[in-house]
This record gives structure tokens, sequence and C-alpha cells, in this order.
């Protein structure tokens, strides 16, 4: 076992504190990777205020994961020391389900083993990123490319797989109509990597005050959805819309953007049911769906992708004391766009 420092949650309550976990020794099949950065999700302040459920304290939260290969098992094949690294949402699936089988190990059908929070096959609880090193199986491991910066990699691995794995799976790409909804951490990623696919991009924020950011990211147009008028312009307009927005919405006027066979993918998860007015969807044969993170080898396809096409989100790097600050500043969409904790000052 190998003791490390780390921040953790010891309450849905009180501010996160400096603690150490304990992780694994380092199996045949395993990589021991040191943090460089760890990104700041939303869920994981919805998961250790125990917004989505009861959770074991104390618990370090983190999967945006980025660092170096520092020792590697005997039987690993994939990763060497000193390779750049990247841990995502998931940390292990059963492998053997037709989804896992299909490398889609995020709708593994036993469920698949979160970053943290979640009882790994060993029995343990998962501990995230907020910490100095991390144990984890080879699989699970991701090859970040040179050409992206460490602390822009992070976000990548949650935010960016989040959005990409709906953007490929609905074919956004050149001569199809995008729109994205918010402007936030899984937003701005979402412009960035549609607008890279070659689609045409179109934003659709609450105001227009990040309008020339998310011009410069690469969308074509910008609407205020507190505009009444937005709606009544872009009627039957998109092919895709994706929706990272986790408050309700005004299903009726959002699936009305739809064109024929369009659809709209929600990534961002309200914690209340969301009513779908069906006639919305017989209108143009409208679809709603969700979307979850993307599998392993998916992910890795994101990286690449975003390392050839020079796409990287916007982060704020802060020190680990300033964490807690972070999250209210997320709370307050007042992050421009996504915190990144520097692990060195963890050490
Ligand atoms: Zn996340
Ligand atoms: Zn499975």
């Amino acid at each position: 076992m190998l003791t490390v420092n780390a921040i953790a949650a010891t309450s849905a309550t009180d501010p996160l504190v400096r603690a150490t976990v304990e992780r694994r020794d380092v199996g045949p099949r395993d990589v021991l990777i040191e943090i460089r950065y760890a990104g700041i999700c939303h869920s994981d302040i919805h998961t250790v205020r125990g917004e989505w459920g009861k959770v074991p304290y104390p618990l370090t939260v983190g999967h945006e994961i980025v660092g170096v290969v520092t020792e590697v098992g005997a039987e690993v094949t994939r990763h060497a020391v000193g390779d750049r690294v990247g841990v995502g949402c998931m940390v292990n699936s059963c492998r053997e389900c037709e989804n896992c089988k299909a490398g889609l190990e995020q709708y593994c059908t036993g469920g698949n083993v979160g970053t943290y929070a979640s009882v790994d096959r060993d029995g343990t609880v998962t501990q995230g990123g907020y910490s100095t090193h991390v144990v984890v199986d080879q699989d699970f491991v991701l090859r970040v490319p040179e050409a992206i910066r460490y602390e822009a990699a992070a976000p990548l691995l949650c935010a960016g797989i989040t959005t990409y794995s709906p953007l490929a799976h609905w074919n956004a790409g050149p001569g199809k109509k995008v729109a994205v909804v918010g402007m936030g951490g899984l937003g701005h990623m979402a412009v960035k990597i549609a607008a890279a696919m070659g689609a045409e991009v179109t934003v659709l924020s609450q105001t227009l005050g990040k309008k020339d950011d998310g011009l410069a990211f690469g969308a074509q147009h910008y609407y205020a959805t507190s505009d009444e008028s937005t709606f009544e312009t872009l009627k039957n307009s998109f092919d895709l819309i994706i929706n990272t927005v986790s408050a309700p919405i005004d299903m009726r006027a959002y699936l009305g953007l739809l064109r024929l066979d369009g659809t709209m993918v929600s990534v961002g998860a309200p914690p209340e049911p969301l009513p779908v007015p069906v006639f919305a969807l017989f209108g143009q044969r409208r679809s709603f769906a969700g979307s979850s993170i993307g599998g392993i080898a998916e992910t890795q396809e994101m990286l690449d992708f975003c390392a050839e096409h020079n796409v990287a989100p916007e982060v704020e790097v802060i020190s680990a004391d300033a964490v807690n600050e972070a999250y209210e500043r997320v709370l307050k969409s007042d992050v421009r766009y996504r915190f990144v904790i520097d692990v060195d000052t963890l050490r």
C-alpha cells in the first residue's frame, strides 16, 4: 500500500481538507501515475455534497487526471515509465458484457467502476484524482499526446469526451448544423470540438455575455435564450442539439429548433425529471436522447483528435488550497471555463 497526499471531503457540508488516501500495490496489470493536474468537474461537487446519493466519507473526488507513469506491473504492455497519461471517469468494468466487448465500457451492463466513490472489483472504494498518485489498470489509462499541455489535457478526460462522443455518434461534421446549449465547462468544449469536426455551430446561451468567447472558440452564431424571438428565428434549424445545461429547460421550445430527423442530446443532468411534450417529437420525426462520457478507445480517439486539431479547453490553474473557493465559483458559473488543480501544490 502507498499512502499519498490528497484533498478529501469528510461530510456533505464541511469544506474539503488536506488528507491522505491509500493506493493499492501496483499489480501485474497496473500503472502507477504521479498526478500533475486534476480538473474540477461539476459532478465532483454534486458527489461530495451527497446530491447524487449517499457516498462514503472521507472521499477524494476528481476524474480528470493527468500525470506521468512512474511504475508499471510485470504484464503491462500499453504504457511505460515516463509516459504522459490520463485517467477519466472510469477505472474498471466487467470486460465481458456485449458493451464492454464493443469498447463501450461506459455502458457496461454490470456497471462500470467510477474513478471515485465506486466499489472496485477487488471490493475497495475508489478514490479520485485530487491526490498526488493513483494506481489504475492499464486498460483504463489513456495516452496524452505531446501536443496537448498537461493542464489542458485534464478537462478533456471528462468534459472533452462527454461532448465528443455524442457529436461523433450523431455525425457532427461538414454540412451539419449543431447547436450547443450552455457555455460552461461542457459547452465550451462542445463548441470547440463541433467546430473542429467541421459543423456549423450555434451557441444558445442565456445571455450574450460570452458571445466573443463563443465566436473565438469556433461558433458561427450566438443567440440569447432569454430573448423569446430566438426560438422563432431558429425554428426547424438544427440537425443536432447538445444540451449541456443541468437545470430544467422548456423542452417544447428547444425540440422545436430541430429540423426533420434532428436529435437533441442531453449531457447535463437536471436532478428532477424533464417533461417531454411528445407532440414536439412527432412534428419533424425528432429524437430526444442522452449520452454518457465515452468508451476507452473513443476517449483515446478524442485525445488524438484534439491534438491533431489543436483543440484545448480554457483552464484556470489553481493551488490545492483554493479548491473550496473554486467550488463556490463553479456553482456561480464564475469560471472561464474549467478549474484545474496544480497537484504539485499537494506534495
Ligand atoms: Zn466529470
Ligand atoms: Zn461490461
